[in-house]
């Protein structure tokens, strides 16, 4: 049985006090004890939200980390120092990185390979332009990101992955790529990994979608066979909101 996730992006949003309500209020609401949370906050704010979540079995996870492990890298943070805070969970490869901060699938490869050998888990997030789902290679896209910053992996390692398939034109848009895009895309990433590390990792591989998950859409998009689940990014900001998703499965 996979792992039910209902993951949450702050991105770079909410004041520390805000951010603190945020968490009690979630901890304080009522939540199934078979959905991992899991919120992905700013790094200043990583100590405060991880003391408040420790007891409730809600994670906290790092939005980025650099890809050198230390050095001369001023404002960067490092594996090693997220994972020093208690950290287990980071982002990695959200398509606002891949696109301002210019970050290449090699670059993320070794983000992935830094993370696992601090033993932070990835959320490995993938998905494509609207450009090329037009052009109808949304598959071939995505599968080339996964080949490219994943593919090296061993399969025990690759297990420890989450990944999340977040169509680019569906973030922050309001847009939402219709259940069945979800679950296409889903099951081709899962027949793609089984190709590569057998039917039994596949099966075993949480794929979270994201992409203007809400209340009212989050029922029959995790509803699909192959969606386990969702990376939020607005509705996270709101108790109400993200409590009902996390309800969601
Ligand atoms: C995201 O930040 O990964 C995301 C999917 O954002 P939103 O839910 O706001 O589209």
């Amino acid at each position: 049985m996979r792992k039910q996730i209902a993951a949450g992006n702050w991105k770079m949003n909410l004041s520390l006090e805000e951010g603190q309500t945020l968490c009690h209020a979630l901890k304080s609401a009522d939540r199934p004890q078979n959905v991992l949370t899991i919120l992905g906050v700013p790094c200043p704010y990583l100590k405060s939200m991880h003391d408040i979540c420790i007891d409730d079995s809600i994670c906290i996870a790092a939005q980025n980390v650099h890809h050198e492990k230390n050095g001369a890298y001023t404002g960067e943070t490092s594996v090693s120092m997220v994972k020093s805070l208690g950290i287990d969970y980071v982002i990695i490869g959200h398509s606002e990185r891949r696109e301002y901060q210019k970050e290449s699938n090699e670059m993320l490869k070794t983000k992935v390979d830094l993370a696992l050998e601090a033993s932070l888990t990835p959320i490995f997030c993938c998905g494509e332009s609207l450009d090329v789902r037009k052009s109808g290679a949304q598959n071939d896209f995505v599968s080339q990101q996964l080949k490219e910053s994943l593919f090296h992996l061993e399969g025990a390692d690759f297990s420890k992955l989450i990944i999340a398939y977040e169509p680019i034109w569906a973030i922050g848009t309001g847009e939402t790529a219709s259940p069945q895009q979800a679950q296409d895309m889903h099951h081709a990433l899962r027949t793609f990994i089984a190709a590569q590390y057998g039917q039994d990792i596949a099966n075993g591989i949480s794929i979270l979608y994201g992409g203007s998950v809400k209340p009212g859409n989050a029922k029959e998009i995790f509803g699909q066979a192959d969606v386990d689940g969702g990376l939020v990014g607005g509705a996270s900001l709101k108790a109400d909101d993200f409590t009902q998703i996390i309800h969601s499965f």
